[in-house]
């Protein structure tokens, strides 16, 4: 499903991101990403949603490499992945229906899909009843969850989440993991950046650990055990 082959990654001004970085997601699995501020993670996250290249190395996705996809490609293969960012740049002069359709209005899904597959997602997230409020009128863990339905709302097979608790105190937190956990049962491949160890610690997922960018643990044990 994603694929790194000897990835390293350095940026304009001689910053070595990533060294040398070799792992593999299947289909299906859930997979937590960790290491200290600056290790690489974002840039990681950055390679697989095509908005960086690798220096040197391979990276695939869904079975393309990404190297070698055309420019019509990319929108293709980033169909496929749903992000969530940690501030979750939602619309703040649009209803929370609104905001989840706009992925569907982009691609230009019938009016009658949309309303479905927004209620489905937003009932998923557990903010149906909250559709016609503006963002600003819901809490961080609400809006953050309103921005898990968008990334969600076209069932991406991968799902990639970037520090999605960062502003989430541990009960919220939890909860957004759990729904990440709910996806990962209904087949999606979800992986998650956080440097949040007390929470992984409460997890028996294989989690990845980035230092100075190089891969320096990959906890391939308990993938997908119950907690
Ligand atoms: P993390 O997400 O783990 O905090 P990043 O991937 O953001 O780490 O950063 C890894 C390294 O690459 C850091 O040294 C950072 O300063 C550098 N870096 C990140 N983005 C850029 C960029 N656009 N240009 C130059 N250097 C960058
Ligand atoms: P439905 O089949 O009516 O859409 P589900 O309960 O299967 O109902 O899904 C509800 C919502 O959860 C979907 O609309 C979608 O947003 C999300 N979802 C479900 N499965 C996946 C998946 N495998 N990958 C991504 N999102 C999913």
């Amino acid at each position: 499903m994603i694929r790194f082959e000897e990835v390293s990654k350095t940026y304009p001004g001689g910053q070595l991101a990533l060294s040398k970085v070799d792992f593999h997601v299947a289909p299906g699995e859930m997979v937590f990403l960790t290491g200290h501020s600056g290790a690489g993670k974002s840039t990681l996250l950055k390679l697989i949603s095509l908005m960086e290249r690798p220096s040197v190395g391979k990276v695939y996705i869904n079975g393309h490499d990404l190297s070698r996809i055309t420019r019509r490609d990319v929108a293709y293969v980033r169909r496929d992945i749903g992000m969530i960012f940690q501030n979750h740049q939602l619309l703040m002069d649009k209803t929370v229906f609104d905001n989840v359709a706009l992925p569907l209005v982009i691609e230009g899904y019938s009016r009658k899909q949309i309303y479905a597959r927004v209620h489905a997602a937003l009932d998923r997230v557990g903010l149906l009843h909250k559709q016609h409020n503006p963002p600003a009128t819901l809490s961080g863990g609400e809006q953050q969850r309103v921005g898990i339905a968008r990334a969600v709302v076209n069932r991406p097979p991968i799902i990639l989440a970037d520090e999605p608790t960062g502003n989430l105190d541990p009960a919220l937190s939890l909860e957004i993991i759990r729904l990440f956990e709910a996806f990962n049962k209904a087949g999606a491949s979800v992986f998650i950046a956080t440097h949040d160890l007390g929470l992984i610690a409460r997890m028996h997922y294989r989690t990845l650990t980035l230092k100075s960018g190089q891969m320096i643990n990959d906890g391939l044990t308990e993938s997908g055990a119950e907690l």
